[in-house]
Parts: C-alpha cells; sequence; structure tokens
C-alpha cells in the first residue's frame, strides 16, 4: 500500500495484529521516505492505526501513542488522507482497474 510521495519496502509476509490481514509491504503515513521505528502506519483493510516497532512489525499503538495520536491535527489529516487512498485504491480493484 504506497501513500502519496511514501516509500514502500517489501518486508517479509507477516500477519497486522489488527486484524490478521498478510502484508509483505509496508509504508508509512506520517513522514516521508521508509518507515522507522515509532512511525505510524494504517491497514489496508480494517484501517486501523498500527505503529512499527523497534522490529520494524506492525503492533497496536500503546493508550499513550493513542491519546497523543488523537490530539494531533496534522496526523487526523494524513490519516484521513490515508484513507482517501485506501478507499481510492479498492474502488480501482474493484472495478478491475488495477
Ligand atoms: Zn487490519
Amino acid at each position: 500500500m504506497a501513500l502519496t510521495n511514501k516509500e514502500t519496502i517489501v518486508v517479509v509476509a507477516h500477519l497486522l495484529p489488527c486484524c490478521g490481514m498478510v502484508v509483505d509491504r509496508v509504508s508509512q503515513v506520517k513522514n516521508e521516505g521508509k518507515p522507522g521505528p515509532g512511525d505510524i502506519t494504517l491497514c489496508s483493510r480494517c484501517h486501523f492505526l498500527l505503529v512499527f516497532g523497534d522490529d520494524l512489525l506492525e503492533r497496536l499503538p500503546t493508550a499513550e501513542e493513542t491519546a497523543v495520536f488523537s490530539h494531533d491535527q496534522n496526523l487526523r489529516e494524513l490519516l484521513a488522507e490515508g484513507h482517501r487512498i485506501i478507499e481510492e485504491q479498492a474502488t480501482r480493484t474493484e472495478r478491475g482497474l488495477r
């Protein structure tokens, strides 16, 4: 799932903690470039907000992180943009356009 201006990296296939979706590539939503520990990403299936751990595997945000994120206007806008792109890609996939 590549978001605009975001770098997607290929990783070993693994399950997401939110809904169990299998992913083999990741990108972050908050900053440019490759994802790093503490960066935020979004599940393309259930739209759950996830955080990259030190091992670059996605984990659920802590209660403290969730509280910080909910007050971050810039992050809310980025997540809205992420949701919009995911919806767009889902619509394209449904239509077989890819
Ligand atoms: Zn999910």
